[in-house]
């Protein structure tokens, strides 16, 4: 592992070093939840658009580190502290610094799309001829490329980084930090996005990367421009690589292509448009280094899709299962391990893993650092499969329980199910160890219908949000109804590690779910009833006072238990008129409070009724205002300082005046932008998806469903789908009034919508099967327009969908 001391650093960013300067420093992090060497480590408080890493260089202290770059003044006692005008400047400094100790070929890969797949595909085309350092999933952001060219180390001997800009003046810097060698643009995408004006100045942009380059490898057209040393391909003008033809098969493609006099057929495993460019792009980067052509078939008959993708989802014995069984290398299984972690709350830790191979490191070092990783996740049981891991392992672990099979064969005889049970499962495998057997023992049955959560959707929307915010405002996230249907616990649990500061549920035992979940920060719940007040206090929620009987029943319960200065949270009625304290009523609750201390104000809050109507604005400010005086009445008589709300989803967006203390997030966390003018790029969070049961060819005449009620006019073919008003389908759906997508396409529903299953009409679509694919809604179908097919709003839909259908959570 590379060394620099501090006195070294210090000079490379140009900062002032107060401490030790002969500390010696390995590894460089930014995020204080993902420390593993805390001694050797050294903490960049960075400050992006949602975070300022100064709020945690505490947290990272307490966990051990000793080192830090700041750029403002902080007091730690005995630290090593470097000050620095930028945090980010000085991380990508010396990660330039460091990359220039090293004469190895780097590929630096750009381009719009495409960029972690010919990435991934060029380790494992070349893997067999050098040791390969390359960039983790898909870093590669101003932050996420110094880290990666920072894992450059002397035993390696091939460098491939990829770089992702989002505004022109970026790439310069991150060629500083890659100084590739060999460059390799994918493709440019379409005009107008990522923040550039035309399709011409992102491809100058992009291009900036190369400009050391020895040689760079691309489409004829993109490369146009440059004058340095070019490998192109073309389908329709002159190239290095002339493609000629690209004939699709089944499940294959065959590309034929001329090259210096040659004439070269490659078949691949792909028929896609994207992937056959993504080969060829690697096609062309082979040929450059110089490998046969034979050699370059035999290895892209073994490349497979790059599934990014960490898929969480129930599994036998109330057991939750990560299937990540196509990669063993210590980066990748750190990334599975921390989305463990964040999941894990109330289950068991379990880790199945096979052999790893990684070039460039001894076995030893190797089950070393798993051994580090696992024990520092506190991985509880620990099922090593293969030679090396079973005899590797076991000394090194803390694990109370560690198990050992040589092949996966073994493993699968000798599995039992009752063994496993409420644990959260990590499966992390190589390819060639066959682990998708073994997911297949812990999968559930599903019945055709799920609901899909994409858990990296949720935090992308909460950032969206975020960013909109004064650095001090405060986050409540509204997980009430199972998280707007998405499912409460995992939801919960992915806002709990964005550091969202509360949450919000309506009912008290929807709270104690997350808690026995192992959710820890506070909940608030907003109806709570005096049948309840036992399961708050155990599970300390902090309920919403909002009548004076409430007042009354609650400080009775809680002086009766004992307790004193109960956080609570207090509703003021401004207009909504559903719950809350009357302005009237305030100044009487304000001296009652301000006299007896067995509550005490976390926060006081109102709701607003039309905050995402135009029309409704003037209503919104007057509800404001009487929200303001409400406050100042509190504020006359209780001294202590409380959090003061009022805004939802739409008044982020269209009163950021409203944001005060706190706001109080719901549906556009998932997804969804309430007043629908898409200012926000959000990403829908839900899919809800089925499948086709059976195919029916009925004649003219002929009727579908009860009643007779879906009769067809001409020949029909009626597909019957496994949903029904018993999932959330409302029967308002029947007779065309819904449309489902089959095979891409929007299908009416025919006849009445049954309990467990609706049919539709597909005699306009080609080719449908039973077993297709049925998307109810998602990002082709937004919940948006199937909300109006029956004139409701999205959050009914969403929340309608029930516990019946099973959740699949996946993070990609
Ligand atoms: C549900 C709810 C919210 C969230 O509203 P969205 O429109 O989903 O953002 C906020 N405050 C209260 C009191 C709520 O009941």
């Amino acid at each position: 592992m590379s060394s620099y001391t501090l006195a070294q650093i210090t000079k490379v960013v140009n900062g002032s070093l107060s401490g030790n300067g002969n500390m010696g420093i390995a590894q460089l992090v930014y995020d204080s939840r993902r420390i593993q060497h805390p001694q050797t480590a050294l903490f960049f408080a960075l400050q992006t658009a949602n975070a300022d890493g100064h709020d945690y260089v505490n947290e990272a202290y307490k966990k051990g580190v000793r080192s830090f770059v700041v750029s403002k003044n902080i007091s730690l006692k005995e630290a090593n502290v470097i000050l620095v005008g930028d945090t980010l400047t000085a991380l990508q400094k010396l990660a330039a610094w460091h990359r220039g100790h090293f004469h190895m070929p780097v590929i630096g890969i750009t381009g719009s799309n495409g960029k972690t797949v010919v990435k991934e595909w060029l380790n494992a085309l070349l893997e067999d001829d050098y040791q390969i350092v390359r960039s983790p999933k898909s870093f590669n952001s101003q932050i996420g490329v110094p880290l990666s060219v920072w894992q450059m180390e002397a035993q390696h001997t091939l460098g491939i980084f990829e770089a992702g800009i989002s505004q022109p003046g970026e790439m310069q810097k991150l060629e500083r930090i890659i100084q590739p060698t060999v460059g390799v643009l994918t493709n440019i995408g379409e005009a107008h996005s990522e923040g550039f004006t035309s399709t011409e100045e992102k491809r100058t942009e992009k291009l900036r990367l190369f400009t050391q380059a020895d040689v760079v490898i691309g489409e004829a057209g993109n490369l146009a421009s440059l004058s340095t040393k070019k490998f192109t391909w073309s389908k329709n003008e002159e190239a290095t690589l002339r493609i000629r033809q690209i004939k699709k098969e089944r499940t294959s493609t065959v590309i034929e292509a001329d090259y210096k006099d040659e004439f070269l057929l490659l078949s691949i495993p792909f028929t896609d448009d994207a992937s056959i460019e993504n080969s060829i792009a690697c096609w062309c980067v082979l040929l450059q280094f110089g490998l046969k052509q034979e050699t370059i078939q035999e290895r892209m008959n073994a490349l497979h899709p790059v599934d990014m993708r960490l898929q969480l989802n129930h599994a036998i014995n109330d057991c939750l299962l990560i299937n990540d069984s196509y990669s063993a290398d210590t980066t990748s299984l750190r990334i599975a391990l921390d989305f463990l972690a964040q999941q894990s709350a109330g289950l068991k830790r379990t880790v199945i893993l096979s052999d790893f191979y990684e070039s460039g490191k001894r076995e030893e070092e190797l089950y070393a650092e798993i051994a580090q990783l696992l024990n520092q996740y506190k991985v509880e049981k620990v099922i090593g499969i293969g030679k090396e891991i079973a005899s590797q392992l076991p000394l090194k672990i803390d694990a109370v329980n560690f198990q050992s099979y040589t092949t996966t064969e073994d493993f699968l005889q000798q599995f039992k199910s009752s063994d496993f049970y409420k644990e959260i499962v990590l499966l992390k495998g190589a390819r060639k160890a066959g682990f998708e057997r073994i997911a297949s023992l812990f999968e559930e049955k599903l019945h055709g219908t799920v609901l899909q959560i994409n858990l990296a959707a949720v935090t992308h929307n909460l950032k969206e949000y975020q960013k909109r915010l004064k650095p001090s405002t405060k986050i409540m996230a509204m997980v009430k109804a199972f998280a707007y249907g998405s499912g409460g616990a995992e939801i919960a649990s992915v806002l709990q590690f964005s550091n969202v500061a509360f949450l919000g549920v309506a009912y008290a035992d929807e709270g104690v779910e997350l808690v026995q979940a192992g959710v820890n920060i506070p909940i608030m719940v907003m109806n709570a009833e005096p049948s309840s007040f036992a399961a708050i206090v155990e599970h300390e929620l902090q309920p919403v006072v909002y009548s004076k009987a409430l007042l009354q029943s609650f400080g009775a319960y809680i002086r009766q238990q004992g307790l004193s200065a109960y956080p609570v949270h207090l509703e003021i009625e401004t207009g909504m008129n559903r719950l809350g304290f009357s302005l009237s009523e305030v100044d009487e609750v304000a001296r009652h409070l301000a006299a007896n201390s067995y509550l005490s104000i976390q926060s006081v809050f109102s709701h607003l009724a039309g905050s995402e109507d135009p029309g409704e604005d003037a209503f919104t400010q007057q509800q404001a205002a009487r929200f303001h005086e409400a406050v100042s009445v509190l504020q006359q008589h209780i001294t202590y300082p409380f959090l003061k709300h009022i805004s939802n989803s739409a008044a982020m967006v269209r009163h950021p005046d409203l944001q005060l203390d706190m706001v109080r997030l719901g549906i556009g966390l998932y997804g969804i932008e309430p007043d629908a003018e898409d200012v926000l790029r959000l990403q829908p969070v839900a899919t809800l998806r089925s499948t086709v049961a059976q195919i029916k060819q009925i004649k003219k005449g002929e009727s579908v469903s009860y009643n007779r009620r879906g009769m067809v006019n001409r020949d029909s073919k009626i597909a019957t789908v496994r949903i029904g008003y018993a999932d959330g389908y409302s029967r308002r759906f029947g007779n065309g009034i819904g449309k489902m997508l089959v095979n891409g396409k929007p299908a009416p529903v025919i006849g009445t919508v049954c309990m467990d299953m609706t049919m539709l009409d597909v005699t306009d679509i080609d080719g449908v099967k039973e077993g297709d694919d049925v998307i109810v809604f998602g990002a082709d179908l937004p919940v948006q327009e199937v909300a109006k097919q029956v004139g409701t709003i999205p959050y009914e839909i969403m929340t309608s969908v029930s516990q019946r259908v099973k959740r699949v959570y996946y993070f990609e």
